[in-house]
């Protein structure tokens, strides 16, 4: 290899992963004139758009890939302000932008700001695939797939710190790198490999308990339910949570989410007890008869979910050069919160950024992307533990211990101060849709003194008396007792 050649390869900048933060910070660094290499482990989507890639895009690196996803409006907000291309092509697939914010208010009250609460309504196949189409036709970015990384090759800097050179293919093959992208997602080998190295990235993690059972529907071509309904469907069987996910191509996922320890809860990866349970839910039922809504598949399991937050640079120092982590490899939250993608795209865009200025400065590379990303990681992963502890002490009974009733009695304000019927202080429900949709840092909305007061007050004005279930445990034992097949008993 000649040394011009060798120069060139060396400042290639490899993103192991190709998942919504790996194709975001591909798109964005080859906008800023840098080649990128993507390696994905999994196949290429198939060809064609639409309603296929759903069940057609085989993606077993990513798990939740068929598991229902909400796209905050944060998440369209960054697109539209760093990709609108990405925004252009899911629109040209036909996944709508929703404001159900703006439906929800008499047209008279609405303020500009009002237009940053716009979902986008997709299932994450048709949005990821977006996503990757844009990467595809982006000139600048080549695609090393399906290509499994197996290890990292390193060099030392003279005071001994490590410095990523190369990514390791299964294989044998050595792709050599000036940066590596760490977007291997909430699975990533990188801490195991980076710890045969010696260094030991040091990670918060809280268990988030909770497990989903979901499906996807189609609506039939004879439904004559109020579609975007589905977008409000959520409700409570005594620790259970059910919720409705609209999706796109008149799609749309019923959601139970719940303890792993719950054995009615567990019994739901049964097609036959998650219908019988759905059909029995008054609020549900509609929307799973088979008048309505068609079954995409079965029924899609997924738990051992984490909040962690990862920690590559610590006092001031990054652990290792030559390697940022972005997405849910350096945080992840409950998926619960719909918080991943935004947050995703948010380390990307501050990764291509931190890059295009700094270039061949790993150094200040890795402090510039730490100091813009650090204190929103920080916030997104307290304040999805913080929910995630007042949900278990709830559904298990347990008594809050002292040092964490402070941060129980702040949390509790977004349950019952802020969620109230937003006509009914329409700051607040303004308040709720930053906080849910993450526009603004995931703290904003509880650290401002001024709201938390107004809503202390709504609360104690209007105290909110959690709902009666639907269903109690009993009638939902019994529903899908009756409904187990006969050969299972
Ligand atoms: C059940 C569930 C529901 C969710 N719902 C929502 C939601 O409603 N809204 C929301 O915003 N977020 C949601 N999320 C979170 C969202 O899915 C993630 O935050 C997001 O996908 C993170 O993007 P990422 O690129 O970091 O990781 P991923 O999208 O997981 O991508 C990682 C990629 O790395 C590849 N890879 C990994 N290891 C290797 C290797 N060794 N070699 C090559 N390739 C490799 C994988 O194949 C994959 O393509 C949910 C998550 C779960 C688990």
């Amino acid at each position: 290899m000649t040394e011009a050649r060798a120069t060139t390869e060396n400042r290639r900048i490899v993103v192991l992963g190709g998942g919504v933060a790996g194709l975001a910070a591909a798109i964005a660094l080859a906008r800023r004139g840098l080649p990128v290499t993507v390696i994905e482990r999994d196949p290429p989507p198939p060809p064609g758009d639409g309603f296929d890639p759903f069940l057609a895009w085989k993606r077993r690196g990513v798990p939740q890939f068929r598991l229902p996803h909400g796209f905050s409006a944060r998440t369209r907000n960054l697109l539209a302000r760093h990709a609108p291309d990405v925004l252009d092509r899911l629109g040209a697939d036909g996944i709508e932008v929703i404001n159900l914010f703006k439906r929800l208010i008499p047209e008279e009250l609405w303020v500009p700001s009002d237009d940053d609460y716009a979902n986008l309504w997709a299932r994450r196949a048709a949005f990821e695939l977006a996503l990757r189409r844009t990467a595809e036709a982006q000139d600048g970015i080549g695609f090393v797939c399906p290509a499994v990384a197996a290890g990292l090759a390193f060099e030392r800097t003279p005071d001994g710190t490590p410095r990523v050179t190369g990514v390791r293919l299964a294989g044998g093959r050595e792709l050599p790198a000036g940066l590596v992208l760490d977007c291997g997602g909430q699975r990533t080998p990188l801490p195991r490999w980076l710890a045969a190295e010696g260094v030991h990235v040091e990670a918060d993690d809280q268990d988030c308990q909770t497990v989903y059972f979901s499906r996807y529907y189609r609506f039939t071509p004879d439904c004559d339910l109020p579609k975007t309904a589905v977008a409000t469907l959520r409700g409570e069987l005594d620790g259970i949570a059910y919720i409705g996910f609209p999706g796109d191509h008149d799609t749309f996922a019923i959601c139970f989410e719940g303890h792993p320890g719950d054995e009615d809860m567990r019994l739901l990866r049964h097609t036959w007890a998650f219908e019988a349970a759905a059909a029995a839910i008054p609020a549900v039922a509609p929307w799973v008869d088979p008048a309505n809504g068609t079954p995409l598949d079965d029924v899609q399991i997924m738990g051992g979910h984490h909040n962690v937050r990862r920690h590559y640079v610590v006092d001031g120092r990054p652990l290792v050069l030559g390697l940022l982590p972005v997405g849910d490899s350096l945080c992840t939250t409950n998926p619960a919160y719909g918080w991943g993608a935004a947050m995703a795209l948010t380390y990307a865009f501050a990764a291509a950024e931190a890059v295009g200025r700094h270039g061949g400065d790993l150094t200040a590379t890795a402090l510039a992307y730490e100091n813009a990303i650090a204190s929103e990681a920080d916030a997104v992963f307290r304040e999805s533990a913080a929910m995630d502890r007042a949900r278990i002490y709830r559904i298990t009974g347990r008594e809050v211990p002292e040092h964490d009733r402070l941060e129980m009695e702040r949390q509790q304000l977004i349950l019952e101060g802020l969620s109230t019927n937003v006509l009914l202080d329409i700051e607040l429900g303004r308040a709720f849709c930053r906080r849910v949709n993450l526009v603004g840092p995931a703290d904003a909305v509880l650290g401002n003194p001024e709201l938390a007061i107004r809503a202390g007050r709504r609360r104690d004005l209007e105290p909110d008396e959690a709902p009666e279930p639907p269903l109690g445990r009993d009638e939902l034992r019994a529903v899908i007792e009756a409904a187990r097949p006969a050969a299972t008993v």
